[in-house]
């Protein structure tokens, strides 16, 4: 039987609630050209909380114009880095300060669990100060050829970026987004997810405050088909920044594909956790119910995939079970909670169906339905299967809930096999002693990010992506100032001009024109 928290009051509504959501644009707060809008449910009772404006082509127009007003005539890409800085640093500051309100409305929003919820407001915060610090300290390179050239590179801002972003954690990721993206002088557009559009609707009076000038943050709310499409296909958006499923990655890529724009794609993840037998066994359990159940499973680095050697299989079975049943589901707002809501009746239902097919596809040994206590909302017990077969569909596709796929394995050959055994390449957690055998491991496995003997835990100075159906690019730490900016090349000559002359001679220099040639590219 699964825990529950024992909640006072179901549903907690936050005070001072807005009943409708706008787009801004061009420092508005604007409907829809055509009036039109959308329901916006929360998770604990799916019920209609809100109406959003629903974008189409038409909303997203005016916002891009407003984005490329800003870049062509405004003061922001041509500020100097240090100014930019100070007013990314004032929106960290006033993220911080609001971290509380910001958990409350984004938990309520999205049913993620109340302390996790605040641990991403800071992590969106922190994204921010991070970008902040790291333009003042960006250096480019220079190459000197003695007594011919200088070479440098001209770093510049590229125009509009177009972000669009997930529910799963939507204010971080969409932080994760801003912060570079800003931080580097470009404009942008925001299109943030139809399921969770409330604390995007913040963003605008942040960046009010913090002193971004008009016209550099716009945002659109909508579907993906609607507004996400028409960003996609807009000709003055060189830039997309795409997370979500990788069906929709495909899809954007190829809508893209015409205008040859720049993107970065963070796609969705089937990432195996690996313990080995001679694993500190307590620690990799802790880990790996922590790695799948923490932000509801909505995780796209969630280990959902537990390989385990043959000889402690049984043992971790059996405690990963017992301590999967002890992970305690509750109201969104009950800082007792571990795991909340699932963000939408849809998604719900998604990963329910999951947990019938897995029920027909190997052992289920914790969860497998409602939580008890919870007969509405879209509450999922943390649900763990043994035994599951490669080919299990339950293996094979994304869940992005609270559900775990336990597989045996005997050797390290079996164990690399069965972790690459996916279309996905996010992540991978390892969980050994043997030192060798981790850096081997991790470097053979085909994942993005690897973890040894550790959780998702990121220094925000290094890479983030995945490989195969996991994405495309990585972003984090410089990665995001090189993929935000165009990186032009100035030669100089510094001594006498090197070039072959034509057209005067009779007789070509065949020597001259070779030696010349040694140093073009074409
Ligand atoms: P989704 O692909 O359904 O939607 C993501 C965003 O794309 C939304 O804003 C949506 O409106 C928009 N969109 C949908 N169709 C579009 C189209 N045709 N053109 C333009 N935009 C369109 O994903 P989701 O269900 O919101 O999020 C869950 C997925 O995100 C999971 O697969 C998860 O693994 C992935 N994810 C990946 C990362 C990562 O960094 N790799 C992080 C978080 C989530």
């Amino acid at each position: 039987m699964t825990e529950t928290a024992t909640a006072t009051t179901a549903r907690h509504v936050p005070a001072d609630l807005s009943s409708r959501i706008q787009h801004y644009i061009d420092g508005q707060f604007v409907d829809s050209t055509d009036g039109d809008t959308f329901d916006v449910l929360d998770p604990v009772s799916n019920q209609t909380y809100l109406q959003a404006a629903a974008g189409k082509k038409a909303d997203i127009d005016l916002a891009v114009a407003a984005a490329k007003r800003a870049f062509d005539d405004g003061p922001w890409p041509r500020m100097l880095p240090r100014e930019r800085s100070r007013i990314l640093h004032r929106i960290a500051t006033i993220v911080e300060s609001r971290d509380t309100r910001l958990a409350e409305l984004e938990s309520f929003d999205s049913g993620l669990p109340i302390t996790q919820a605040l641990g991403q407001a800071r992590r969106a915060a922190e994204n921010f100060r991070f970008f902040a610090d790291l333009i003042v300290a960006q250096a480019d390179d220079t190459y000197k050829v003695p007594g011919r050239q200088i070479n440098y590179v001209n770093r510049k801002p590229i125009g509009v970026a177009g972000l669009i972003t997930p529910w799963n954690t939507p204010f971080m990721l969409e932080s994760w987004k801003l912060g570079p993206a800003l931080a580097t002088g470009n404009t942008v557009v925001l299109k943030p997810a139809e399921f969770t559009p409330l604390s995007a609707s913040l963003w605008a009076g942040i960046f009010e405050e913090a002193g971004l000038p008009t016209g550099v943050f716009n945002l659109v709310n909508g579907f993906g088909e609607d507004a996400g499409d028409a960003l996609v296909k807009h000709p003055d958006v060189p830039l997309i920044s795409f997370t979500g499923e990788s069906s929709t990655g495909q899809l954007i890529f190829a809508n893209a594909a015409p205008f040859l724009k720049g993107l970065s794609m963070e796609l969705g993840g089937k990432s195996p956790a690996v313990v080995f037998a001679d694993a500190d066994l307590d620690t990799a359990i802790d880990a790996t119910v922590f790695g799948v159940f923490s932000l509801n499973g909505e995780r796209c680095t969630a280990g959902s995939r537990i390989l385990v050697q043959r000889e402690v299989y049984d043992e971790f079975v059996e405690r990963y079970a017992a301590q999967a049943q002890r992970v305690v589901v509750g109201y969104p707002h009950d800082p007792a909670t571990e795991v909340g809501a699932l963000v939408h009746p849809e998604h719900y239902d998604k990963v329910m169906s999951y947990v019938e097919i897995g029920k027909s596809e190997a052992r289920l040994v914790a969860g497998g339905g409602r939580p008890d206590g919870f007969d509405t909302g879209n509450f999922v017990a943390p649900t763990v299967f043994a035994d599951v077969s490669p080919e299990a569909r339950i293996f094979q596709e994304e869940i992005f809930g609270p559900v775990v796929a336990i597989t045996p394995f005997d050797t390290d050959a079996d164990a690399l096999a069965l972790a690459n055994n996916t279309q996905y390449g996010l992540a991978a957690y390892i969980w050994t002693n043997d030192l060798k055998r981790a850096h081997n491991f991790a470097q053979s496995v085909e994942a993005g990010m690897v973890w040894l003997n550790s959780n998702n835990v990121r220094d925000l100075r290094t890479p983030f992506g995945g490989v195969k159906a996991s994405g495309l690019g990585h972003e984090g730490g410089y990665r995001s100032i090189d993929f935000y900016t165009d990186q032009q090349a100035v030669h100089i000559t510094l001594g006498e001009v090197h070039n072959p002359t034509f057209g005067k001679s009779p007789t070509p220099p065949h020597e001259e024109i070779a030696e010349a040639a040694e140093n073009e590219d074409g």
